[in-house]
């Protein structure tokens, strides 16, 4: 499978670059993880919003979901279909308010996942964790099925220790890492060195720093993260376009 950074940013878009967004291929499907502020000018660069096959939300923070309704939009005022005649959108259903929003008529339907239980979404199962976060969100775990491969993905939290069990041997671990290691006070997001930690702890195969701040020095934060993280855990930076393999 191949995943695209389609947003990075955390909070909110900044000099081009959009907020939370991540197109994961398997295949010709094609699954839109997050759709945060900016997310479908970047998307447009890289496919079809139409040919999209199902979105899936973490949670309903702005950063995550201000895309939405224009993406809405964009399938509602266009006739062409590919393989999906109106959109899917998972998301959770513990803010109805929220989830109620994902449908939207000839455009698209919001199916509730639960956190409970494997979600099967086209060529891939995923697995939910609850993260520590102000809202009901959750981190995914999302396995393509016909391969094993493994990409986990903390949407945004805080560091806990229940995490290292979620991520164990991810062969990519995608982590909110929203401050660098001095971050003090108040955190619903973690540090590089929380992240780099978490890489370590988890074993995972490979790390990538995401949700990122929009100022400081990024070559500072990965070297933040690979100090916990060990010399043995490749660690990328997310960037609008980077492209992995999985
Ligand atoms: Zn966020
Ligand atoms: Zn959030």
């Amino acid at each position: 499978m191949k995943l695209t950074v389609i947003g990075f940013l955390g909070g909110y878009p900044d000099h081009g670059n959009a907020t939370s967004s991540y197109l994961l291929e398997s295949g010709n499907f094609k699954l839109l993880i997050d759709c945060g502020s900016g997310a479908l000018l970047s998307l447009e660069q890289v496919v079809d919003p139409l040919r999209l096959n199902a979105v899936i939300l973490s949670h309903y923070h702005h950063d995550h979901t201000a895309d939405v309704g224009v993406l809405q939009y964009y399938w509602q005022l266009h006739e062409k279909r590919y393989s999906e005649p109106v959109l899917p959108i998972y998301g959770h259903q513990l803010d109805d308010t929220n989830f109620k929003g994902l449908t939207w008529p000839d455009s698209s339907k919001g199916i509730a996942y639960d956190p409970g239980e494997a979600l099967m979404v086209g060529p891939f199962t995923i697995t939910f964790l609850k993260t520590h976060h102000p809202v009901s969100a959750f981190a995914m775990r999302i396995k393509e099925t016909s391969t094993g491969k493994v990409l986990v993905f903390t949407a945004d939290t805080a560091y806990f220790s229940g995490l290292t069990k979620f991520v164990r041997n991810a062969d990519l671990l995608m982590t909110d890492t929203n401050f660098f290691a001095n971050k003090t006070g108040q955190k619903w997001h973690m540090t590089s060195t929380e992240s780099g930690q978490l890489a370590h702890d988890g074993t995972v195969h490979r790390l990538l720093l995401t949700h990122l701040p929009a100022n400081g020095d990024l070559l500072q934060l990965k070297r933040e993260a690979q100090a916990t993280a060990g010399d043995s855990i490749p660690i990328l930076v997310a960037d609008t376009y980077l492209s992995v393999d999985i």
